[in-house]
C-alpha cells in the first residue's frame, strides 16, 4: 500500500494478474430463503486473488445479501462459500478471524462516534489482532496517509466530511490487513463532490492488487476498475461479463433494461 491512489482521470490502471485455478472466494449452488423470497438463488461464483469484481442489478436484487453472507452476516440456506480454502466459520473465534480476513465497508460509514479516526482505525489490530498501540497506530497512520487523511487522525468522526469518513472506514478495514474487502454502495449516501475521493482511493487499492467485491452504482468507476461484473436480478446472478463486454454488449434483456435506465 505504499503509493497514492491514481486521479480519476487517469485511465491506464495497472493490473495484477490474479491466477484463475486458485480462487480466494468460491461461492457454491448457494441458497438463502427470506419467507417466500429466494433472495439467493443458485448463487455460483468465484472471486481470484487481486481481482476487482463489481455486483450490479437492481435494488432488492440480493446484492448487499450475497456481500453479508461472504462476511458470515447472514447465514445461508443451502451451498458452500470458501475463503482461501476455509468454510465460512458456524461461531467462536474463527468468526472473528473471518472478520478480519475479509473487510466490509458499508454505505453508512459506522465509525464510533465517540473515538478519535486514529482510535476507530487501531481499535481492532489491538483488541482482535494482539497488536502493542504503538504499533498499530504506526500503522494505522500510515493507512491514514495512504487514504490522504492523515492530519485528520485526531479529530472525531463528526468533524470529517463524509467522504473523509468513508475513508476513515476503509482505512479501518485495512488495518486489519484483510484477504478481501466487500464494498457496499460505499458512495450512495455521500455528496457528489465526495464521491470521486472515495472513488479514486477504491482505485488505488485495486491497483496495489488487494482483492475487492464492490456493490456500486457507479458505472464510471464500474467500467475502469472491475475486472469483472456480476449482474444480480431476483436472486440470480443473470450476467457475468467483462466490463467491456457487459456496458457494449450486454447479453440478457434484464441487463439490458437495467442499463437503458442507468446511462
Ligand atoms: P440489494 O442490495 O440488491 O438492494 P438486498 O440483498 O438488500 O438487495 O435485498 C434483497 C431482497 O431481500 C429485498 O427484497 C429485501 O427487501 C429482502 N430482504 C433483505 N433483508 C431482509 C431481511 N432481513 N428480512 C426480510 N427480507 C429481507
Ligand atoms: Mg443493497
Amino acid at each position: 500500500l505504499g503509493t497514492p491512489a491514481s486521479p480519476t482521470g487517469d485511465t491506464t490502471a495497472i493490473r495484477v494478474q490474479h491466477d484463475e485455478t486458485d480462487p480466494l472466494v468460491v461461492i457454491s449452488e448457494v441458497n438463502k430463503h427470506y419467507g417466500d423470497l429466494h433472495v439467493l438463488n443458485n448463487i455460483n461464483t468465484t472471486v481470484g486473488r487481486g481481482e476487482v469484481v463489481v455486483v450490479l442489478g437492481p435494488s432488492g436484487s440480493g446484492k448487499s445479501t450475497l456481500c453479508r453472507a461472504i462476511n458470515r452476516l447472514e447465514t445461508i440456506d443451502s451451498g458452500t462459500i470458501t475463503i482461501d480454502g476455509t468454510p465460512l466459520p458456524e461461531e467462536g473465534k474463527q468468526l472473528a478471524r473471518l472478520r478480519a480476513d475479509v473487510g466490509m465497508v458499508f454505505q453508512s460509514f459506522n465509525l464510533f462516534a465517540h473515538k478519535t479516526i486514529l482510535e476507530n482505525v487501531t481499535l481492532g489490530p489491538i483488541k482482535v489482532s494482539g497488536m502493542t498501540k504503538k504499533d498499530a497506530e504506526e500503522h494505522a497512520m500510515a493507512l491514514l496517509e495512504r487514504v490522504g487523511i492523515a492530519n485528520q487522525a485526531k479529530k472525531l468522526p463528526s468533524q470529517l466530511s463524509g467522504g473523509q469518513q468513508q475513508r476513515a472506514a476503509i482505512a479501518r478495514s485495512l488495518a486489519m490487513r484483510p484477504k478481501l474487502i466487500l464494498l457496499d454502495e460505499p458512495t450512495s449516501a455521500l455528496d457528489p463532490e465526495m464521491i470521486n475521493e472515495v472513488l479514486d482511493t477504491m482505485i488505488g487499492l485495486a491497483n496495489d492488487g488487494m482483492t475487492m467485491v464492490a456493490v456500486t452504482h457507479e458505472m464510471g468507476f464500474a467500467r475502469r476498475a472491475a475486472d469483472r461484473i456480476l449482474f444480480m436480478a431476483d436472486g440470480q446472478i443473470v450476467e457475468e461479463a467483462t466490463p467491456e463486454q457487459f456496458f457494449t454488449d450486454p447479453k440478457t434483456s434484464r441487463a439490458q433494461d437495467f442499463l437503458s435506465k442507468i446511462i
